[in-house]
This record gives C-alpha cells, structure tokens and sequence, in this order.
C-alpha cells in the first residue's frame, strides 16, 4: 500500500505526532532499468542504467515529495495561505496539496514560459495564479520578499523542508537497488533536488542502510547554466522550461553535493536534450518532460569521453517529470505526425510503411 513519503519515512524526517500529514501518497516511485536506452548512451555492455520515474507522483513531479512535508508543517505551524514562485511544476504540487489541505495557494509564474499541463493543474486545484512580467529568478524574488513581510509561507525550495521531503527519492533508490548506486544522473535548475538526493543519500550511509555514496553527475541546459559557468545567467534559454533558471537559490547545496561526492556539474544543448528525449521515448517507452532528457543527453556526453572507463557500474538517472506535462513538445519533436486517410481498408493500407511489418511475417511462414 502507498502511503506516502512523510509514512514510510517518519524516522529521517522532521515530523512528530503532532504534525498533520497532508499526503496524496506520493513517492514509492518505479526505478525501471534501462537496457536499450543504455545502449543508445553507448554503454550498453558496462553500465547498468535505472530511470527513477518521479513523473508517476500523484502531480506528475517529484515537487510531491517536498511538498506533502511544506504543507503538512505548514497546516502544523498554523498557515492559512501558502505561495510560490514556479517554473510550472512546484506551482502544480503546492496548489494540488494546499487544495488537499484547505489552504489557499498563490503562485507566480513566468508569463507566457510554463507548460500547458502545469498551467492547467494550477488553475484547476483553485490556486490564484499570476503570470508574472519575468523570468523564474524574477518571480522568486518577489515571493521571498511577499511572504518575508506577511503571514503566508513560502513553499518554494529555500524552504527546508522542501529538500527533507525530496531527499526520500534516494532513500527508495537504496532500499530498491539494495546499496547505493555508483553514479547518480539528474537535471539542476534551482539546484533543491540535487542537494536532497546528495543529503539523503549521506543520511542513509550515516543510517547503515548504503554502504557507500554515489557521485553526482548534475546536467543543466546550455542557455542556464550558472553552475557550470561559475555566474548568475541574466535571461536564462531553454525549451527544458523545468530548468530555465539563472541564479539557483541552492547554489551552495549544488557545488557541495558535485564536490563531495567526487562528481561534477556539466551542460547540454537544447539539440542534445530533445534528442535525449526522443530517444527516451522511443527506446523505453519512456516519456517524461524535456528538462529530464539533460542528464540522458549529458550520460551519453560523458560515455562518449570515456569518463565511465570499462569497470561495470550502476547509475541511476531521475526523470523528474511526466512528458504529459508538456504535449506541445512532444508533439513538435515526435518524428512521426498524425496522418488523414479516407476510412477504407485500402486507404488505411496504401497509407501505412509495411516494411518493417513484412519481415516478421516472412519469418512467421518460414
Ligand atoms: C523543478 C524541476 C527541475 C529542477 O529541480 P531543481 O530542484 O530546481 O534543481 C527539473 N525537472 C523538473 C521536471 C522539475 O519540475
């Protein structure tokens, strides 16, 4: 049975039995392994790769995992109204459990910059949504301010228990993979994640539960890349709009989670990321938002510079986000489009490449 994060948890968490648990079972997420798509990374022989599918949370993100703890302390301390700023999916998770919880909900987003599925869950869970005249950086600013000076909390990931709850995705990874990986791939936008997984996984050695750590392997897109090129991006590019962010509020929490665990930071090309994602979907039947193809495209960077050498190895990849929450994109970068035909047999034939259906059935008579 789900649970949810805050249950399952209870112990590495921040909670006592005064805390109301606000969940919608979120967590408790697939790690599916990857061989074909490793093989597309070049990698197919040495690496064992594993997708952590955050896009199967109850809001199609991993922002669930923080946010059922945000919330949950939040209705504790006795909040009325939470806000957010938002790149689409934290906006989504904070209107989806303040609704849960009877709390009202503000977010601002990028006007014009945010996903048409996180669009559509803020509106529909009743948040109060503005689209604000800037970027992600701008939004966040203007909520750090709002919630300094008035009785709202903030629940984007400069609030701690944000990164508590998050931490919990590698926690699951350890318990399923029964040791923690050699190499954990994922996307940095505002950089929260990064530090939860590096933090949980530490907790978990500390705990007796991994016998090791994994080093961090953080991928950002090429037009946001403050981290990699050591400096706050002014107007931050990229069609990976989860990511499209200039100065990570976890900035610190990034570089230490890249040092300490002996890994590194690097950057991708829009061109390098829908590839990715094309490749994901269509190699595992795997579909997750664009931001998540940075650390696909980035595992395939580094196997082609020969930075796994030829040990066998395990890295996990998190695929934050569910590809629904971006059909535009996916229609776009889809290598096939929607074809009209007549409704007749020998329409939908003539209309149809038998070629790869030919040969099947050429071994079937032999
Ligand atoms: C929020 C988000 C990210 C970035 O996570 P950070 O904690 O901001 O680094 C990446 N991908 C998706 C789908 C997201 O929603």
């Amino acid at each position: 049975m789900r649970k949810g994060i805050i249950e399952n948890y209870r112990a590495f968490l921040p909670v006592t039995e005064a805390t109301p648990v606000v969940s919608l079972a979120e967590g408790d997420t697939p790690l599916i392994e990857a061989p074909r798509l490793a093989a597309w990374l070049g990698v197919g022989a040495q690496l064992r790769v594993f997708l952590k599918f955050e896009g199967m949370n109850p809001t199609g993100s991993f922002k669930d995992r923080g946010m059922t703890l945000a919330i949950s302390k939040a209705v504790e301390k006795g909040a009325r109204v939470v806000m957010c700023a938002s790149t689409g999916n934290t906006s989504a998770a904070a209107a989806a459990y303040a609704a849960r919880a009877g709390l009202a909900c503000v977010v601002l987003l990028p006007r014009g910059e945010v996903a048409l599925g996180k669009l559509s869950q803020a509106l529909i869970h009743g948040a109060q949504v503005l689209g604000v005249d800037g970027g992600f950086d701008e939004a966040l600013c203007l909520v750090r301010e709002i919630t300094g000076s008035h009785p709202v909390e903030l629940v984007n990931s400069v609030n701690p228990f944000r990164i508590e709850g998050q931490k919990t995705a590698a926690f699951e990874i350890v318990d399923t993979l029964g040791d923690a990986p050699d190499y954990h791939a994922m996307p940095v936008g505002n950089a929260g994640n990064i530090t939860a997984y590096w933090k949980g996984y530490k907790e978990y050695q500390s705990a007796g539960r991994a016998t090791r750590t994994p080093r961090m392997l953080g991928f950002q897109a090429a037009g946001a890349a403050p981290l990699v090129d050591g400096a706050p991006v002014l107007s931050p590019k990229t069609i990976a709009t989860a990511i499209r962010i200039g100065n990570p509020a976890s900035w610190a929490g990034a570089i230490a989670a890249r040092d300490e665990s002996g890994g590194l930071i690097d950057k991708v090309t829009d061109e390098q990321i829908l590839e990715a994602y094309a490749a994901l979907a269509s190699t595992e039947g795997v579909f997750a938002e664009p931001a998540c193809a940075a650390p696909v495209a980035g595992l395939k960077m580094l196997a082609a510079r020969g930075f796994f050498g030829d040990a066998p190895a395990t890295v996990t990849v998190t695929l934050t986000g569910h590809g629904l929450k971006d059909p535009d994109r996916a229609i776009a970068t889809a290598a096939t489009a929607i074809r009209e035909v007549a409704s007749t047999r020998d329409a939908v034939l003539a209309a149809l490449d038998m070629s790869e259906i030919q040969p099947a059935a050429a071994v079937m008579a032999l």
